[in-house]
């Protein structure tokens, strides 16, 4: 087996699949800059969605209450603070799992990616003059004729295929989407409503993404959103980052060295949890303290981070992992590799979770919040208590911050939910009683 920094005792801990708390031993080292994204690509993923932002509206009428802005509120959730975070502080859910038109986090990512496609498309055939021209011409009859020719392809576990079957079909777009075994059949039906072809695959997300890579790379005018290593998804997610800076500003929060933020972010690949992070390192820069949280059954971004730059990163099923797990979000073997390189020196460190752990957060989220989200959505409430072991006190110290937990403010994002059917959502919540009870 490879090198990766974890220490004989972590790696029975993995292998067993019990919970742990692992510390980045990179945050805040210096890479290499060919690992760290261009800023200028962050300011420009924002300003992209702001000129979308019409178009967009136009499209999906939900969005005229945000004229065009796809965003989330932030909650403040103190019935759910009392309960699950030892520390102090403050804890407000990034509502993600209500995200408009796909209903979970890869709106974000995955819309931005067809937009700068479609965008692209449209400045090279003279639909658009430029990018002060009126967007909304990119759901005229001329550019979906032009859209029509090419065929929008992805890989998923659920989730990402559901945003980009939806947006790439209401541009006009031939779309497929390759599904993992653990993709819900409602996912898929929904899709299918839409006229999105959908590849059912025996395997697991990695294989069916591979899958729909060799389909799209056959065929000219196919065009793969290749969730392993795309820069497009990635400052996609980070843009969240912005927008949180303003919900925070907006409630007159603080986050400087004296009032710490905690992120707790579910994590699959990496790309919607890496692509906020970066973004919330460039804003509050050593004053944010970002968590991934997995399943114990599939840590592969614990196990990519834990592994050296530029080496691809080791697979769960290489722990004897067996990627058996009810948060089909982050049902993942294999992380993406440029993910791991872009934040090497960003994140903190990675949590795992049991499935029974999502269920009893599952359950608070239920019945303290009357919040309703998938299994995979709940693993960052575990956040706070993950600082409560050994490791997280170590990690506490080591960084100045045990004596400013009061002002603390703690962020679990809620990732996806708002579009589970409810009698799947009333199987979910059955099954987080009887945990929970
Ligand atoms: C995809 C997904 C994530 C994680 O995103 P990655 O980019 O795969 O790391 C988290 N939660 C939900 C509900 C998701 O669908």
């Amino acid at each position: 087996m490879r090198t990766l920094s974890i220490t004989q005792d972590e790696r029975k801990i993995i292998q067993s699949s019990q919970p742990i708390v692992w510390l980045n031993e990179n945050y805040q080292n210096p890479v290499s800059a060919s690992a760290t994204p261009e800023v200028d690509e962050f300011y420009e993923a924002e300003a992209r969605l702001k000129r979308c932002a019409p178009l967009l509206q136009r499209l999906f009428p939900e969005l005229e209450p945000s004229h065009g802005l796809i965003e989330s509120s932030l909650i403040k959730a103190d019935r759910l603070n009392s309960k699950i975070n030892p520390l102090g502080g403050s804890l407000f859910l990034k509502a993600d799992h209500d995200l408009p038109v796909a209903g979970s986090i890869k709106a974000r990512g995955g819309i931005h990616e067809v937009l700068c496609f479609a965008e692209a498309l449209a400045l090279k055939h003279g639909i658009l003059e430029n990018k002060d021209s009126d967007y909304c011409v990119l759901a005229s009859e001329p550019a979906r004729g032009l859209f029509s020719q090419y065929t929008v392809t992805v890989g998923s576990t659920g989730n990402l295929g559901l945003s980009i079957g939806i947006i790439g079909s209401a541009l006009g777009f031939k779309t497929v989407v390759h599904m993992s075994s653990d993709a819900k059949q409602w996912k898929m039906e929904r899709l299918r409503r839409r006229g999105v072809r959908v590849v059912e695959h025996n395997t697991d997300y990695g294989a069916a993404l591979e899958a729909g890579r060799l389909e799209a790379n056959a065929d000219p005018n196919s065009y793969f959103i290749d969730d392993e290593r795309s820069p497009n998804l990635f400052m996609g997610y980070a843009v969240a980052a912005k927008r949180l800076q303003a919900q925070l500003e907006a409630l007159n929060i603080k986050v400087d060295a004296d009032h710490p933020l905690f992120v707790y972010l579910p994590a699959g690949v990496g790309g919607a949890p890496g692509g906020i992070t970066y973004g919330l390192k460039k804003i509050f820069n050593d004053n944010v303290h970002c968590f991934f949280a997995e399943p114990v059954q599939a840590p592969c971004m614990l196990l990519g981070m834990a592994g050296e730059p530029d080496t691809a990163p080791t697979s769960i099923y290489e722990f004897g992992l067996k990627n058996d797990t009810d948060a089909d979000g982050l049902a993942v073997g294999t992380a993406s590799q440029w993910v791991c390189d872009a934040t090497r020196n960003l994140l903190s460190g990675v949590y795992t979770a049991t499935d029974e752990q999502l269920y009893q957060q599952l359950y608070l989220l239920k019945t303290l919040e009357n919040i309703e989200v998938e299994p995979s959505a709940a693993i960052g409430c575990l956040g706070p208590a993950m600082l409560m072991t050994e490791a997280g006190q170590k990690y506490l110290e080591s960084h100045h911050l045990t004596h400013r937990l009061e002002n603390s403010v703690h962020i679990p994002w809620l990732t996806g939910g708002s579009f589970v059917p409810d009698e799947e959502y009333q199987r979910y919540l059955a099954k987080a009683v009887k945990l929970s009870t």
